[in-house]
């Protein structure tokens, strides 16, 4: 028997967003499962938390990591490392950002906080636009451009943030409109925004389907449009592809794709999938931008030789399989199967997604309001069936998040769809 949830209560802080009602301790992995310490197998249907990419225990990664943990783990960020270099070439390259520079981080958060640093430099300005709704990482300034509220735990920040309408469709003024009146309605707004005269605004930060909010993708197209809005004058736009890069919405590689009329964004960040566990994050921004800061920087473990030999393997195994490929017709048949299931379940009002980034709304049958405490009971149904999932974050507590590494097979689709329907069933 576990001994650890008993003891995490004492040191660790109580705002953790632990799921279950006793949190699970997982002790290892292989392809899609994982096990916990009472030997109980489980389906990831959230891949980690969007980070086991490819595959738990993936040889090509263990391997590439122990070679390279068995010559050097860190050299210091002072020197140059051969597998740090290699990553940036092959990420640069990828970006679709001409004349790209990348600074690698070990967050999510961290690449936000530099891509922010970036722009405000670059634009001699504090001012940001984000969207409703949105999440961006933990530290002092991403929480401060943090729309979503519940993950937002102050009203501080040293940057001034404007949020925008457009991450979020199915509440809010614009709820009933079509695809095109609401990107005209989200552009007019934005245009209201910039036509109020507070000065210039540095930057547009925006993931380009929200991950904390429910997996709600905006209509195609809609980023295009605001990017000409932000070029009349002179603003940038950073997409924060920390959930939605690596191929995981199947038709694109980059989230930003949806919106491709506009080129690719001035800045984009990166984190979660790439080192498939390892904690590697980082910055991708074309040369005048990325070179635009007058001081030194470094970031000590960014760029760390065991990270980079990981984020390398693992990306390589994930080209060389085409998983982009098995997100787009495996999450394809799982969304089929999952809107088959959820058709007869009067709690679910929605699914929705793309590729392997799919989200089951549930809802109150009687009110048709949000129902967090259905979703927690699904989460709990689903894990003493096998299957973990994840959850949405604020008004999105009702939304279950299904995530699972991208090598997910036909078989493992189907599998967790029944344990959902089960699931549902009985929660
Ligand atoms: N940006 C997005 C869209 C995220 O979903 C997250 C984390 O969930 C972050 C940034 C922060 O990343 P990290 O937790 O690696 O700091």
């Amino acid at each position: 028997m576990t001994d650890l949830y008993d003891r995490h209560k004492a040191v660790l802080p109580d705002w953790l967003a632990l799921y279950y009602r006793r949190p699970i301790e997982i002790t290892h992995g292989e392809g899609r499962h994982v096990w916990d310490a009472e030997g109980r197998k489980y389906l990831d249907f959230f891949g980690g938390i969007l980070t086991t990419m490819t595959a738990h225990a993936l040889p090509e990664v263990t391997k590439a990591v122990a070679e390279q943990a068995g010559r050097i783990i860190h050299s210091s960020t002072l020197y140059l490392n051969r597998p740090m270099v290699d990553l940036a070439e092959r990420v640069a390259a990828l970006s679709g950002i001409p004349d790209a520079r990348v600074f690698f981080t070990t967050s999510g958060t961290e690449a936000n906080d530099a891509a922010l640093l970036l722009a405000t430099a670059h634009r001699r300005s504090n001012q940001i636009l984000a969207m409703r709704n949105s999440y961006h990482g933990r530290s002092f300034t991403a929480v401060g451009i943090t729309g979503n509220a519940s993950w937002s735990p102050t009203s501080l920040s040293p940057l001034q943030t404007l949020y925008v309408h457009g991450g979020v469709r199915s509440r809010g003024p614009y709820a009933a409109l079509s695809d095109a009146e609401f990107t005209a309605a989200c552009v007019a707004d934005l245009r209201d925004m910039l036509g109020q005269g507070r000065g210039g605004v540095a930057a547009l930060i925006a993931e380009p389907i929200q991950g904390v909010g429910g997996f709600t993708s905006p209509p195609d197209g809609l980023y295009a449009a605001f990017k000409e809005v932000l070029d009349e004058h002179g603003i940038l736009w950073i997409s924060d592809e920390v959930q939605t890069g690596w191929g995981r919405t199947g038709e694109h590689f980059w989230g930003w794709q949806a919106h491709a009329a506009s080129g690719p964004p001035d800045i984009l960040t990166f984190a979660k999938g790439i080192g498939n566990g390892m904690s590697i994050g980082g910055v991708v921004a074309r040369a005048e931008v990325m070179n635009g800061l007058d001081a030194n920087s470094i970031s000590t473990f960014g760029g760390s030789p065991v990270t980079m030999a990981a984020g390398l393997a693992n990306l390589t195994y994930l080209l060389e399989h085409d998983l982009q490929g098995n997100a787009r017709r495996v999450g394809g048949l799982l969304i089929e199967r999952l809107r088959a299931v959820c058709a007869q379940a009067p709690a679910v009002r929605e699914v929705r997604g793309r590729g392997l980034m799919i989200g089951v709304e549930l809802v109150d049958p009687g009110t048709g309001g949000p129902d967090p405490r259905a979703a927690a009971a699904v989460l709990e149904a689903a894990r003493e069936r096998g299957l973990l999932l994840g959850k949405g974050g604020g008004h999105d507590t009702s939304v279950l998040r299904v995530a699972p590494p991208l090598s997910l097979t036909v078989a493992e689709a189907e599998e967790g769809a029944s344990i959902l329907e089960e699931a549902l069933r009985s929660a």
